[in-house]
């Protein structure tokens, strides 16, 4: 079977498991001969008829286009139509023609394809770069026959990330070239522990949507989790793309050097000279040209383009056409359409200059254009706002976490988020169900500076209203705001100084327990290197204790077993054999 049709039946086969009778479909096949008797009284022994789809399906993706073809035929033969149409644009030498009426070729079968793979959407306000994405897209061409890399570079904010997803927002470019799909995932500057947590989540999101029933063990290391890719990209979504959004670093590259077709941002352009295969990039070398800044800032007014007054144009020229500072203008405008010549004597003035500027970017025009937008926010917001300082960079959450953070009603912080959200001050990931919420890492940047003499206290507030929210134990659910708790309540009572209550939670095996139930060990492990130093303080042999026991479980506590039960294995002296011993007696009194 050729890469198209068995990347569609992979793609399909859940749908036509549930939906068709084996037994009338064989009978077409043994007459066009592509089936045998043996094969198909093998098949039949399967118990139930769901069981024998799945058989037949099996066995086809191990024959050739013909068994295609033939398969189809019989699919529309017993008017199995919608089935047969899911499998139509994959037959061998057809062209399908269907797509040519969407003239951007963002068709309902890109619409499912990119939300699948968690690619986000276009921003409310969107200007096209054709230039840009033609030469992109022109890159992914090459990627058609053989796999490789296309490197997306140039500064922050400059609309890289956009320009990723927009590229992949294309009928032909999908079907002729990544029919197996496209992958979406959001890197930024990370450690090693969270990067396996990504490629954990993505095999886990491949091999659900290969078989919801599957239960493989998340990878345990980086090596495993290498190949596990490898697999999964190789054998069970052949042609497809990943897209790796925001890359910092070469290990990361290193990770996903499988031999798979990958577009990826980066702000550094010689990041895949450390990875091997076929390499093409795009730079994206300034911001928006004048025209197309003002066509942002006329969308967000509401205006035509003719129509803009004339400070219009030195606002774009003021921020050098920066795609994200434009839009934050924009925002403002909208709101505050008399205020033109207002904010442009802000974004000249530089009167937020006292701001220091703290990494990677060189655009004075961002810390006057968020400086701008968060002063229009109500007083009681700005503080709500401020509260974001904590987060960590590419860390997406939930309304529930700020819900507790804020200590209001659900409903009333996601209007407060929309609002933000409205004013180019927060992004929204609406793939995700429930929605999630994160801030460019510019943003993020500008806050941290903004607060720096707060930082501490905006940390111990979050552990405040954490320990108030859920006095009576951790939460164990792992849905997405339980993992956000359990994933960084260390970080921030860490950064908050609070270093009593990070010794009496990491020092206890309860939290070893919750935290191995919601997060791999991997991230224990590095918790307590991470904040090796401050529990040193406290004990450094109780710290390693700790620390030699994940070490060594690590493996075993990904089933998910009695901790407790493990912990009595330690040695009597340890404190992790104490607590254990403590637990396993007032269970025994108890019951
Ligand atoms: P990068 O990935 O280079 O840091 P992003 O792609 O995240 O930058 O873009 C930053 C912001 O700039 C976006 O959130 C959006 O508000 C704005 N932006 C980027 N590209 C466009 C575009 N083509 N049209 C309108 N706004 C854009």
């Amino acid at each position: 079977l050729d890469e198209g049709p068995r990347s569609c039946l992979l793609r399909v086969r859940h749908r036509l498991e549930q939906d068709m009778k084996p037994s009338y479909i064989m009978d077409h096949m043994i007459t066009d001969g592509v089936l045998t008797v043996d094969e198909e009284e093998k098949i039949r022994t399967r118990a139930t008829r769901k069981d024998q789809a799945a058989a037949l399906l099996e066995l086809m993706l191990r024959k050739d286009n013909r068994t295609y073809i033939s398969f189809y035929n019989a699919l529309i033969k017993e008017t199995y139509d919608d089935l047969a149409s899911l499998l139509h644009a994959d037959l061998p030498r057809t062209s399908p023609t269907a797509y040519k009426s969407f003239p951007d070729g963002y068709t309902p079968y890109v619409r499912t394809v990119l939300s699948e793979g968690g690619v986000p959407q276009r921003p409310v306000v969107f200007v096209s770069r054709p230039e840009l994405l033609n030469r992109v897209r022109e890159k992914l061409y090459q990627l058609q026959k053989e796999p490789g890399w296309v490197t997306i570079f140039g500064m922050a904010g400059s609309g890289k990330s956009v320009l990723a997803a927009e590229a992949a927002r294309y009928h032909s470019l999908i079907e002729e070239c990544f029919p197996g799909g496209i992958h979406w995932l959001s890197i930024g500057q990370l450690d090693k522990p969270d990067l396996l947590v990504k490629i954990q989540s993505l095999c886990f999101r491949l091999e659900q949507e290969l078989d919801p029933q599957l239960h493989h063990r998340p990878p345990n290391s980086l090596d495993e989790a290498k190949e596990r890719m490898r697999f999964l990209m190789l054998r069970r979504y052949p042609r497809s793309l990943l897209i790796l959004d925001d890359i910092w670093d070469t290990s990361v590259l290193k990770a996903f050097d499988i031999q798979c077709r990958i577009l990826l941002t980066t702000r550094n352009r010689s990041l895949v000279d450390s990875v091997s295969g076929a390499k093409y990039e795009v730079e994206v070398a300034s911001g928006l040209d004048e025209k197309k800044g003002l066509e942002i800032l006329a969308l967000y007014t509401n205006r035509k383009m003719h129509g803009l007054p004339e400070e219009a144009r030195s606002i774009v020229k003021e921020c050098k056409g920066s795609p994200l500072v434009v839009s934050l203008i924009g925002a403002l405008l909208k709101e505050k359409p008399d205020r033109w010549h207002y904010y442009l004597r802000q974004l000249q003035q530089k009167q937020f200059k006292r701001i220091r500027k703290s990494s990677s970017y060189d655009y004075d025009a961002l810390d006057q254009a968020m400086a701008a937008s968060i002063e229009v926010l109500p007083e009681e917001h700005r503080e709500l706002y401020k509260d974001f300082t904590v987060l960590e960079k590419d860390i997406k959450v939930p309304a529930k976490v700020l819900s507790i953070l804020w200590d209001l009603p659900i409903e009333e912080v996601e209007d407060i988020l929309e609002e933000f959200a409205n004013k180019s001050l927060l992004f929204m990931d609406t793939n995700n169900k429930p929605y999630l919420y994160y801030l460019h890492d510019l943003q993020l940047d500008f806050l941290i500076e903004q607060n720096r003499n707060e930082i501490e206290s905006l940390h111990t507030k979050i552990v405040l209203q954490y320990q108030q929210y859920y006095r009576d134990g951790h939460p164990t659910s792992g849905d997405e705001e339980c993992q956000y708790w359990i994933r960084f309540l260390t970080d921030h009572m860490a950064k908050a100084n609070l270093t009593q209550e990070l010794y009496s939670l990491m020092f206890s095996l309860d939290w070893v327990t919750v935290k191995s139930q919601v997060m791999s060990p991997a991230h224990l492990i590095n918790d307590y290197i991470a904040h090796g130093p401050i529990l040193d303080k406290e004990n450094s042999d109780v710290r390693s204790q700790f620390q030699e026991f994940l070490s060594l479980n690590g493996h075993q506590l990904e089933h998910r077993p009695d901790v407790v039960q493990l912990a009595l294995s330690e040695p009597l002296t340890s404190e992790v054999y104490r607590q254990a011993r403590m637990q396993a007696l007032q269970q025994s009194s108890r019951g």
